[in-house]
């Protein structure tokens, strides 16, 4: 079923991209748990992570990762933390979050970034990528 990232991957709607690729895309979470929360999306329309064929899961895995180091490099913090939910968009999706603090997990605390910081961020995370 078409969700808001239907919308992103067929650019009928704007996001702060940093890479896609003919089966993802990864962009910046628009509610941030912590500056550089990041969403990376199978193009494919999937509910729920666990119904995805196995070697899309495992592409998915390494596209994640590759999003992650690039996102560590980039944004101080201890280590990147990494969720599955789907509650709120019913498309599966990666979140990558750095982290400096168990309370960034927890989807409760939010911060604030203006358009600009957006965009600065995605673009610094993208030249960051291998
Ligand atoms: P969940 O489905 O519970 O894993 O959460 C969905 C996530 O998608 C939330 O963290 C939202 O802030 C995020 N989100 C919803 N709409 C957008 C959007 N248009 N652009 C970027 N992130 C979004």
């Amino acid at each position: 079923m078409p969700s808001i990232f239907t919308h992103i991957i067929n650019k009928e709607i704007p996001c702060y991209k940093i890479v896609e690729n003919d089966l993802f895309i990864a962009f910046l979470d628009i509610n941030p748990n912590a500056k550089g929360h990041t969403l990376c999306v199978p193009k494919q329309e999937i509910n729920k992570i666990f119904d995805m064929p196995e070697k899309r899961y495992l592409d998915l895995m390494k596209f994640s990762r590759e999003v992650a180091v690039a996102l560590e490099k980039t944004v101080p913090c201890k280590r990147i933390g990494m969720s599955v939910i789907g509650l709120e968009v019913p498309h599966v999706h990666v979140h990558l979050i750095p982290l400096n603090d168990m309370k960034q997990m927890t989807f409760q605390h939010k911060v604030s970034q203006s358009d600009t910081e957006f965009k600065a961020l995605a673009k610094k995370i993208a030249n960051n990528l291998i």
